[in-house]
């Protein structure tokens, strides 16, 4: 991670690697990327709060969701003060990073082609999400 940024959910490495899933490891502590088109949560389409993984912030609300044809699952708008971001310029892209506010678990990126009212696709890892469904 580039920066110099403090997060309020601060762990040492052995106790994400111990918690986390393998794959939610990968994703959220080690900037890595889930195949395109595995994630479960493309085809959520219930009512609900997309949480943190790593940490359990909620990140977005459903109704922010929608189908982007990338193989991710994608969003409009992140929830107050959910997410930071970052300069990403590895794999010769310049990108921005997303990442949660609470434990800077890395979520995927944000690109400037999404619909409106923002305008913008956060491109996000299903591993680095959970799903909550809203109660009837
Ligand atoms: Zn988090």
């Amino acid at each position: 991670m580039a920066s110099e940024e403090k997060f309020s959910v601060e762990k040492p490495e052995a106790d994400w690697r111990r918690e986390l899933a393998p794959e939610a490891y990968q994703v959220l502590r080690s900037h890595g990327t889930e195949p395109a088109g595995t994630s479960p949560l493309n085809a959520e389409k219930r009512a609900g709060v997309f949480h943190c993984a790593g940490c359990g912030k909620e990140l977005f609300d459903s109704g922010s969701k929608y189908e982007s044809g990338s193989g991710w699952p994608s969003f409009y708008q992140p929830k107050p003060g959910a997410v930071g971001t970052s300069d990403d310029q590895s794999h010769f892209m310049r990108r921005t990073e997303v990442h949660c506010a609470d434990c800077g678990g890395h979520l995927g990126h944000v690109f400037p082609d999404g619909p409106q009212p923002t305008g913008l696709r956060y491109c996000m890892n299903g591993v680095a999400l959970k799903f909550e469904p809203k109660k009837p």
